[in-house]
Protein backbone atom coordinates (compact mmCIF):
# COMPACT_ATOMS: atom_id res chain seq x y z
CA UNK A 1 0.00 0.00 0.00
CA UNK A 2 1.70 3.38 -1.22
CA UNK A 3 1.86 6.80 0.84
CA UNK A 4 -0.74 9.18 0.83
CA UNK A 5 -0.72 13.04 0.05
CA UNK A 6 -2.85 15.48 0.64
CA UNK A 7 -3.85 17.41 -2.25
CA UNK A 8 -5.39 20.44 -3.47
CA UNK A 9 -5.54 19.77 -7.21
CA UNK A 10 -3.36 19.01 -9.91
CA UNK A 11 -3.09 19.47 -13.91
CA UNK A 12 -1.98 17.38 -16.53
CA UNK A 13 -0.16 20.25 -18.84
CA UNK A 14 0.63 23.95 -18.42
CA UNK A 15 3.08 26.31 -19.75
CA UNK A 16 3.49 28.50 -17.28
CA UNK A 17 5.66 26.61 -14.76
CA UNK A 18 8.91 26.03 -15.66
CA UNK A 19 10.43 24.65 -19.31
CA UNK A 20 8.51 22.67 -21.85
CA UNK A 21 4.86 21.55 -21.27
CA UNK A 22 4.35 20.04 -17.69
CA UNK A 23 1.98 18.65 -15.61
CA UNK A 24 1.51 20.47 -12.27
CA UNK A 25 0.73 19.50 -8.67
CA UNK A 26 -0.54 21.50 -5.57
CA UNK A 27 -0.24 20.04 -2.17
CA UNK A 28 -2.48 20.96 0.92
CA UNK A 29 -0.93 22.36 3.98
CA UNK A 30 1.73 24.52 4.71
CA UNK A 31 3.69 25.22 8.39
CA UNK A 32 3.97 29.36 7.09
CA UNK A 33 1.37 31.88 7.68
CA UNK A 34 2.94 34.32 4.88
CA UNK A 35 0.72 37.89 4.08
CA UNK A 36 -0.77 38.02 1.63
CA UNK A 37 -0.01 34.01 0.53
CA UNK A 38 -2.40 33.25 -2.76
CA UNK A 39 -2.99 29.70 -1.19
CA UNK A 40 -4.78 30.73 1.89
CA UNK A 41 -7.86 29.86 0.26
CA UNK A 42 -6.92 26.21 -0.98
CA UNK A 43 -4.79 25.69 2.59
CA UNK A 44 -8.24 26.22 4.43
CA UNK A 45 -9.80 23.97 2.21
CA UNK A 46 -9.97 20.17 3.19
CA UNK A 47 -7.44 18.38 1.25
CA UNK A 48 -8.20 15.16 -0.70
CA UNK A 49 -6.41 12.27 -0.20
CA UNK A 50 -4.64 10.99 -3.22
CA UNK A 51 -1.92 7.53 -3.16
CA UNK A 52 1.41 8.79 -4.38
CA UNK A 53 1.23 5.37 -6.93
CA UNK A 54 -2.15 6.34 -7.93
CA UNK A 55 -0.58 9.87 -8.81
CA UNK A 56 2.30 8.90 -9.98
CA UNK A 57 0.58 6.64 -13.03
CA UNK A 58 -1.23 9.53 -13.73
CA UNK A 59 1.01 11.85 -14.26
CA UNK A 60 3.70 8.96 -15.99
CA UNK A 61 0.71 8.63 -18.67
CA UNK A 62 0.93 12.72 -19.34
CA UNK A 63 1.56 12.88 -22.79
CA UNK A 64 3.61 15.75 -24.20
CA UNK A 65 4.58 16.93 -20.60
CA UNK A 66 8.38 16.61 -19.78
CA UNK A 67 7.72 17.24 -16.14
CA UNK A 68 5.98 17.92 -13.10
CA UNK A 69 6.15 21.40 -11.17
CA UNK A 70 4.95 20.65 -7.47
CA UNK A 71 3.54 23.79 -5.27
CA UNK A 72 1.47 24.00 -2.30
CA UNK A 73 1.13 24.01 0.06
CA UNK A 74 4.71 23.68 1.66
CA UNK A 75 5.82 20.58 -0.62
CA UNK A 76 8.85 19.15 2.00
CA UNK A 77 5.94 18.57 4.94
CA UNK A 78 4.83 15.32 2.94
CA UNK A 79 8.55 14.46 1.45
CA UNK A 80 8.21 11.13 1.67
CA UNK A 81 5.22 10.68 -0.04
CA UNK A 82 6.38 13.19 -2.91
CA UNK A 83 9.59 11.09 -2.99
CA UNK A 84 7.22 7.69 -3.54
CA UNK A 85 5.35 9.41 -6.46
CA UNK A 86 8.67 11.12 -8.17
CA UNK A 87 10.63 7.55 -7.93
CA UNK A 88 7.67 5.86 -9.50
CA UNK A 89 7.16 8.12 -12.16
CA UNK A 90 10.62 7.87 -13.03
CA UNK A 91 10.92 4.43 -13.00
CA UNK A 92 8.24 4.59 -16.14
CA UNK A 93 9.86 7.79 -17.71
CA UNK A 94 12.41 10.48 -17.75
CA UNK A 95 10.71 12.82 -15.78
CA UNK A 96 12.09 16.78 -14.79
CA UNK A 97 11.01 18.15 -11.17
CA UNK A 98 10.24 21.42 -9.71
CA UNK A 99 9.18 22.47 -6.89
CA UNK A 100 8.52 25.06 -4.74
CA UNK A 101 8.80 25.55 -0.84
CA UNK A 102 8.35 28.35 1.69
CA UNK A 103 11.64 26.84 3.17
CA UNK A 104 14.92 28.74 2.47
CA UNK A 105 17.54 25.39 0.97
CA UNK A 106 19.64 26.21 3.91
CA UNK A 107 16.36 25.60 6.51
CA UNK A 108 16.06 22.15 4.27
CA UNK A 109 19.31 21.15 4.32
CA UNK A 110 19.70 21.66 7.76
CA UNK A 111 17.12 19.56 8.75
CA UNK A 112 17.70 16.11 10.10
CA UNK A 113 15.16 14.70 8.02
CA UNK A 114 15.75 11.55 5.62
CA UNK A 115 12.71 12.48 3.34
CA UNK A 116 13.96 16.15 3.35
CA UNK A 117 17.14 15.27 1.68
CA UNK A 118 15.74 12.55 -0.56
CA UNK A 119 13.17 15.15 -2.12
CA UNK A 120 15.91 17.51 -2.24
CA UNK A 121 17.71 14.81 -4.46
CA UNK A 122 15.12 14.31 -6.50
CA UNK A 123 14.45 18.27 -7.43
CA UNK A 124 15.69 19.63 -10.73
CA UNK A 125 14.78 23.60 -9.57
CA UNK A 126 13.72 24.98 -6.57
CA UNK A 127 12.14 27.82 -5.84
CA UNK A 128 13.15 28.92 -2.35
CA UNK A 129 11.73 31.39 0.51
CA UNK A 130 8.46 32.60 2.08
CA UNK A 131 6.40 35.15 0.50
CA UNK A 132 7.09 38.90 1.34
CA UNK A 133 4.43 41.18 0.00
CA UNK A 134 6.91 43.87 0.54
CA UNK A 135 9.26 42.24 -1.99
CA UNK A 136 7.16 41.71 -4.62
CA UNK A 137 8.98 42.82 -7.59
CA UNK A 138 6.46 41.96 -10.58
CA UNK A 139 8.95 39.34 -11.86
CA UNK A 140 7.94 35.83 -12.86
CA UNK A 141 7.98 32.55 -11.34
CA UNK A 142 8.55 33.61 -7.97
CA UNK A 143 6.30 35.92 -5.35
CA UNK A 144 8.92 37.84 -4.52
CA UNK A 145 12.43 39.02 -4.69
CA UNK A 146 13.81 36.89 -1.56
CA UNK A 147 12.66 33.78 -3.12
CA UNK A 148 15.74 32.64 -5.41
CA UNK A 149 15.42 30.17 -8.59
CA UNK A 150 18.03 27.46 -8.07
CA UNK A 151 19.29 24.87 -10.85
CA UNK A 152 20.04 22.03 -8.51
CA UNK A 153 21.01 19.97 -11.65
CA UNK A 154 21.90 20.15 -14.73
CA UNK A 155 18.96 19.10 -16.19
CA UNK A 156 16.90 22.54 -16.56
CA UNK A 157 20.51 24.33 -17.03
CA UNK A 158 20.22 25.67 -20.67
CA UNK A 159 17.13 25.61 -21.19
CA UNK A 160 15.91 27.57 -17.69
CA UNK A 161 17.77 30.37 -19.04
CA UNK A 162 15.97 30.15 -22.43
CA UNK A 163 12.62 29.69 -21.02
CA UNK A 164 13.04 33.03 -18.49
CA UNK A 165 14.22 35.54 -21.58
CA UNK A 166 11.22 34.10 -23.63
CA UNK A 167 8.61 34.37 -21.23
CA UNK A 168 10.28 37.37 -19.60
CA UNK A 169 6.74 38.61 -17.83
CA UNK A 170 4.31 36.69 -15.41
CA UNK A 171 2.06 34.79 -17.13
CA UNK A 172 -0.71 32.38 -15.90
CA UNK A 173 -3.56 30.13 -17.17
CA UNK A 174 -6.99 29.90 -15.78
CA UNK A 175 -8.24 25.83 -16.46
CA UNK A 176 -12.09 25.90 -16.01
CA UNK A 177 -13.99 22.37 -15.58
CA UNK A 178 -17.37 21.32 -14.42
CA UNK A 179 -17.06 21.85 -11.18
CA UNK A 180 -13.55 23.70 -11.24
CA UNK A 181 -11.87 26.41 -11.74
CA UNK A 182 -8.07 26.47 -11.18
CA UNK A 183 -5.46 29.62 -11.78
CA UNK A 184 -2.13 28.25 -12.64
CA UNK A 185 0.91 30.35 -12.26
CA UNK A 186 2.37 33.31 -10.52
CA UNK A 187 0.14 35.89 -11.35
CA UNK A 188 0.54 39.90 -11.91
CA UNK A 189 -1.49 42.31 -10.28
CA UNK A 190 -3.90 42.47 -13.20
CA UNK A 191 -3.64 38.80 -13.26
CA UNK A 192 -4.77 38.30 -9.83
CA UNK A 193 -7.36 41.09 -10.28
CA UNK A 194 -9.08 38.87 -13.49
CA UNK A 195 -8.71 35.75 -11.44
CA UNK A 196 -10.79 37.14 -8.52
CA UNK A 197 -13.14 38.64 -11.07
CA UNK A 198 -13.74 35.29 -12.27
CA UNK A 199 -14.12 33.56 -9.18
CA UNK A 200 -16.98 36.14 -8.14
CA UNK A 201 -18.95 35.92 -10.96
CA UNK A 202 -18.83 32.13 -10.89
CA UNK A 203 -19.73 32.39 -7.57
CA UNK A 204 -22.83 34.06 -8.58
CA UNK A 205 -23.06 31.83 -11.78
CA UNK A 206 -23.77 29.04 -9.39
S1 LIG B 1 5.02 29.29 2.07
FE1 LIG B 1 3.74 29.57 0.23
S2 LIG B 1 1.85 28.40 0.64
FE2 LIG B 1 2.93 28.66 2.60
S3 LIG B 1 2.00 30.49 3.52
FE3 LIG B 1 3.85 31.15 2.40
S4 LIG B 1 3.12 31.73 0.35
FE4 LIG B 1 1.51 30.51 1.32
Amino acid sequence: MGRKLNISHYVLKTRVLGPFVRSALWVSGCCFNCKGCLAKEMNARAPSEADADGLAEIFAQADGTEGITISGGEPFLQADALCEMIGEIREARDYGVIAYTGFTIEELEGRNDAGTKRLLDSVDILIDGRYEAGLDDGKPYRGSSNQRILCLTERYADSYEEYYLKHGSRDMEIVIGRDFTYMVGVPSKAGLKAWEDLKRRRRRDV
